[in-house]
């Protein structure tokens, strides 16, 4: 197995500064007993530079959930540059969420703009992907997976896709808890993988594909055995310190 799975938790806004130190303890303390997949955390950017220091000799990765795709840092209130994750220990970035996009407009030009910034910083982007209801409905999920990730390579070429993690989280499944099946989420994946062969083979072996979407601890053994998934994006179930644990540790060590 050369493609090491990645739990990621996306806090989205929410929490405290005391809060989410108790919850990156907690997940800290029992990472320690030895679960596989590489965990990373996803806080409100505001409590990035304390838990930073919560999780210093720990293997616990930090990702920031956006970031500005201006190049240079500059005149943009509100914005945070790439560099600055990287000043507070971010190693990776949430690119193109389901809410970026939707609640703030953000198109497949911008995201292709982030993605591109984020890994002239250093980080290594986690771009999400995913279809609307609607768009499953209409039989055009595979067309609007291949154009959400054609943006970002046609933009960064597809070599860009070795120091990035892509998340498949399919709109309809975020926060509803009505998670995708296993067999929906493994044939995706699957054509996923398949779409990155065609344009280079290496890459797509090595490439990490994550399930977003109610990933909670009694279904994740299911979506983690799934060949072409290698892990998860999880949003509100990494709010709990044992779920989060409990579904890292569903990933099967024998894959
Ligand atoms: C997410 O926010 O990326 C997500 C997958 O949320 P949830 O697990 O709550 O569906």
């Amino acid at each position: 197995m050369s493609r090491v799975p990645i739990v990621a938790g996306n806090w989205k806004m929410h929490g405290s500064r005391a809060g989410g130190i108790r919850l990156a303890e907690g997940i800290r303390l029992g990472f320690a007993d030895g679960i596989f997949p590489d965990l990373v955390l996803c806080p409100p950017s505001v409590y990035l530079d304390c838990l930073s220091e919560t999780l210093r000799e720990s293997n616990i990765g930090l990702a920031a959930q956006d970031l500005s795709e201006q190049e240079s840092a500059g005149a943009f209130t509100g914005e945070l540059h790439g560099s600055m994750l990287v000043d507070v220990g971010c190693r990776y970035v949430i690119v193109g969420h389901s809410e970026r996009r939707l609640l703030f407009g953000e198109s497949d030009g911008l995201v292709a703009h982030k993605f591109a910034t984020a890994q002239a910083c250093g980080l290594i982007p986690i771009l999400c992907i995913g279809e609307k209801l609607e768009e499953r409905e209409e039989g055009i999920t595979k067309r609007v997976l291949a154009r959400q990730l054609g943006a970002v390579i046609e933009r960064c070429g597809a070599d860009a896709m070795k120091e990035a993690v892509i998340a498949y989280e399919p709109v309809w499944a975020i926060g509803t808890g009505r998670t995708a099946s296993p067999e929906l989420a493994q044939e995706t994946h699957a054509f996923l993988r398949s779409h990155l062969t065609a344009m280079d083979a290496t890459l797509a072996n090595s490439m990490r594909l994550l399930y977003g979407g109610s990933v909670k601890p009694d279904n994740a053994a299911a979506l983690f055995s799934c060949p072409d998934v290698d892990g998860g994006l999880i949003g509100g179930a990494s709010l709990n310190a044992s779920d989060f644990l409990a579904i890292a540790a569903a990933y099967p060590d024998n894959k």
